[in-house]
Order: C-alpha cells, then sequence, then structure tokens
C-alpha cells in the first residue's frame, strides 16, 4: 500500500532538503504545500488584491488553478498554465503569505487540492508542511516534526537567499512563525503522534538517514 509521509515544521529546518531526498530516495512523490500559499500569494499580488482584507482574499481564493508536478527530482509549481517557481520566492511573496494562508477559504481550497494529491500517489507521498499531521492528513503512516534553534535556522535560510543577512532573516523568520503558530485555522503546530527531530546540530545527510529509517521501520 501507498505509504504517506507528513513532514512539518517552521522554515530553516530543512524540511524541503529533506522531504525530497527522502522521497526521491524511496521511490515516493513529493509536495511542497509552501509553494502552494506561496503560489496563491503570488496570484493575489499579482491581481491587485488588498492583502490586508481577508474577505477579498476569501473571495477570490478559489479564481487561480495551481498544479503541483511531484517529482523530487525535479517539482514544479504553476498558477493558470504560467511556471512562478521562481516569482514565489521573492520577499514580496515570503512576507505576504502568513496572511494569505491565514484566511479560512484559501486552507480549504489548498488543503482539499493537498488531499487529492496525496489519494492519487501511486507508491505514496512525502508532504511538506505546517499542518499536514495535524489536518491535512491526519491518518499519515509516518509523522516527523521538524525543529531547529532560532539561529539555525536564520543561517540556513540566509545562505539560501542573495543580498540577505542573518539579522534581519532572522527577525522576519521569527515573525513569519509566530503568524503561522497563533492563526484560527490550523496552524502551525506538532500533531501528538509526531516524531521530533532536532536538526540543530545535524548535518542534512544525518536528518535524511534518521527519517528514512523511521519510514522504513
Ligand atoms: O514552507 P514555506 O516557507 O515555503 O511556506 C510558506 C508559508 O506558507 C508559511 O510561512 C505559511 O504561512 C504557509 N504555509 C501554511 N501551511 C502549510 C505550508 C505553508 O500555512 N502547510
Amino acid at each position: 500500500t501507498p505509504v504517506i509521509v507528513a513532514i512539518d515544521g517552521p522554515s530553516g529546518t530543512g524540511k524541503s532538503s529533506t522531504s525530497k531526498a527522502v522521497a526521491a530516495q524511496l521511490g515516493l512523490s513529493y509536495l511542497d504545500t509552501g509553494a502552494q500559499y506561496r503560489a496563491i500569494t503570488w496570484w493575489m499580488v499579482s491581481n491587485g488584491i488588498d492583502i490586508d482584507d481577508p474577505a477579498a482574499i476569501g473571495a477570490a481564493a478559489g479564481k487561480p488553478e495551481i498544479v503541483s508536478g511531484t517529482d523530487p527530482q525535479g517539482p514544479t509549481i504553476t498558477v493558470d498554465g504560467v511556471d512562478v517557481a521562481g516569482p514565489i520566492r521573492t520577499q514580496e511573496v515570503t512576507s505576504k503569505v502568513s496572511a494569505v494562508s491565514a484566511v479560512s477559504d484559501v486552507r480549504a481550497r489548498i488543503t482539499e487540492l493537498q488531499r487529492t494529491i496525496a489519494a492519487s500517489a501511486e507508491n505514496g507521498i512525502v508532504v511538506e508542511g505546517r499542518d499536514i499531521g495535524t489536518t491535512v492528513l491526519p491518518d499519515a503512516d509516518l509523522k516527523i516534526f521538524l525543529t531547529a534553534s532560532p539561529e539555525a535556522r536564520a543561517a540556513r535560510r540566509s545562505g539560501e537567499l542573495k543580498g540577505s543577512d542573518v539579522h534581519s532573516t532572522r527577525e522576519a523568520l521569527i515573525k513569519r512563525d509566530a503568524a503561522d503558530s497563533s492563526r484560527k485555522t490550523s496552524p502551525l503546530a506538532k500533531a501528538g503522534d509526531a516524531v521530533e527531530v532536532d536538526t540543530t546540530e545535524l548535518t542534512l545527510a544525518q536528518v535524511i538517514e534518521c527519517v528514512v529509517t523511521l519510514v522504513e521501520e
């Protein structure tokens, strides 16, 4: 039977790198749910929707068509047929994504997409996000919650982003995690039956090995 792995945690814990590598190693599909929230945020910004108006965001939530390619060797994301893999990583989208993803109509729409994708993955799937183990796939075979110190997370993120310093990255990251953890609808949270892995002192290879071992157990 297909194996479903949910990997949650805040940003900069190595979620994406770990999830992709585990999926590739085990022959599973891969879904980056953060990319979906970024994609709908990109569409809202591009279409002039007021980010401070949850009602306007909710009313528009059903409009964009978001399609995720789930090959861990080359995941893709399109909105209305347009490749948005680059545009969804800008600072503008990053600074607005928490507000957009707090709107319950947005979450309902994206959650439904995620469940459809997970159900159609023939060999199984690794799904990474913030609320996968708690809300999207509560029956997942394995739930992992990745953590790391704020310093380690900021250092990893500023290594990925061009022209950003560790201090401002750390501030922005802490702000985004606080918003994601305090929203009313399915906040960033560890499921009761999730295995917590603190990655602060671990290399990426060690985290991957740890998760692969847990899947194979
Ligand atoms: O993982 P990434 O940093 O790309 O996620 C971007 C944002 O998308 C998060 O900060 C959060 O606001 C939102 N998100 C969410 N639920 C998920 C995944 C991401 O609300 N399952």
